[in-house]
């Protein structure tokens, strides 16, 4: 199969319809075998039924349905874990995003061998002071941490070689980093294209400002994870290991300027009314939290690798 085409959405019934023919007829046209996977991420409007009837009309169209909404990334993820394309496309349900972008990400991928092609979105048909500005701000914030030259990190039209798609792991709201995760993993062949955007045709966008403040955690989050994500301990234990030297070390020196002293019969102070002795009682102690928490998360890491954070309620078609 060629393309997978992963379209998370909540809340979308009006534009599923469009977004679907559209699709279609692009596909066609290039002669592309393709499979549509929509994830109903928890939608309460008519979407799931719009999913059941495009599936009825066109077997290419499969269907995911969690229980609740989980969010876009698990929503991703879910899609991703089923997807059998070589290429594989993520677009947003609500018609922002624009299908005739297809046919030239599929050949940067399969011709010039492409890992992931991120969109951009140069010009943006969004509100300029809740989203274009903090956008601005929290892509370059994006790209010092991670040294990957994108413009537009949470554009939702990207795609990707069918490996990619199966080694990373989207968890949490990380769909906005997933360049990065790829990066993470290997995948070094990063590319951006300048794609169309369009103004929300239908419904509201289901993202708040928070998106900013969960963004910027997040990108904390990766920050350190791609960092250390896999061998706490090589963080926690050595600045552990450091305090607590330093803690010991000052302890005893404390105790051996005391001893001296009291041998000598110089007139000296409580340990206790020495500044010196707290820091290095907190020094000790800092030391053994922080070394325990690099074990405890080598412990972790020994023992997640089967945990899902979602749960399916039924699938279509697969
Ligand atoms: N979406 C989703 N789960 C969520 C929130 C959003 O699947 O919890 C989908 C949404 O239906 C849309 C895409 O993610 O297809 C992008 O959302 P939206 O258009 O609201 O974001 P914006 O364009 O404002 O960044
Ligand atoms: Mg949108």
């Amino acid at each position: 199969m060629d393309i997978s085409v992963v379209i998370p959405l909540l809340n979308e019934d009006e534009s599923l319809q469009e977004l679907h023919d559209w699709i279609a007829k692009v596909m066609q046209s290039n002669r592309y075998t393709y499979e549509l996977i929509f994830i109903d991420d928890g939608s309460t409007d008519r979407s799931w039924n719009m999913i059941e009837k495009l599936s009825q009309e066109n077997e290419a169209v499969k269907g995911i349905r969690f229980q609740k909404n989980f969010g876009k990334s698990q929503a991703l993820d879910a899609g991703f874990e089923l997807a059998q394309g070589d290429v594989v496309i993520t677009m947003d349900a609500d018609l922002q995003d624009n299908p005739d972008e297809i046919p030239e990400l599929y050949d940067l991928i399969i011709k010039e061998d492409f890992d992931l092609i991120s969109g951009w979105k140069k010009k943006r048909y969004d509100n300029l002071i809740t989203k274009n500005i903090p956008s601005k701000l929290f892509n370059a914030a994006a790209r010092r941490t991670s040294g990957l030259k994108l413009h537009d990190f949470n554009c939702g039209l990207k795609a990707y070689k069918n490996i990619v798609v199966k080694t990373v792991k989207v968890s949490g709201e990380m769909h906005r980093y997933i360049p990065v995760l790829a990066k993470n993993e290997g995948f070094t062949k990063i590319g951006e294209k300048i794609v169309q955007h369009q103004a929300r045709k239908y419904g509201v966008t289901k993202f708040g400002m928070e998106r900013f403040v969960n963004g910027f955690l997040d990108l904390i989050t990766i920050s350190f994870l791609s960092k250390f994500g896999k061998r706490p301990m090589h963080f926690f234990g050595l600045w552990g290991t450091f305090m607590f030297l330093f803690g010991t070390i000052s302890a005893f020196y404390i105790g051996a300027v005391k001893l001296y002293k009291l041998y000598k019969g110089s007139s000296t102070i409580l340990v206790t009314e020495n500044p010196w002795f707290y820091i290095a009682l907190t020094a000790m102690i800092l030391g053994t939290l922080l070394f325990l928490s690099g074990f405890i998360g080598e412990l972790i890491i020994k023992s997640k690798d089967t945990i899902k954070h979602y749960r399916i309620k039924e699938k279509l078609n697969f």
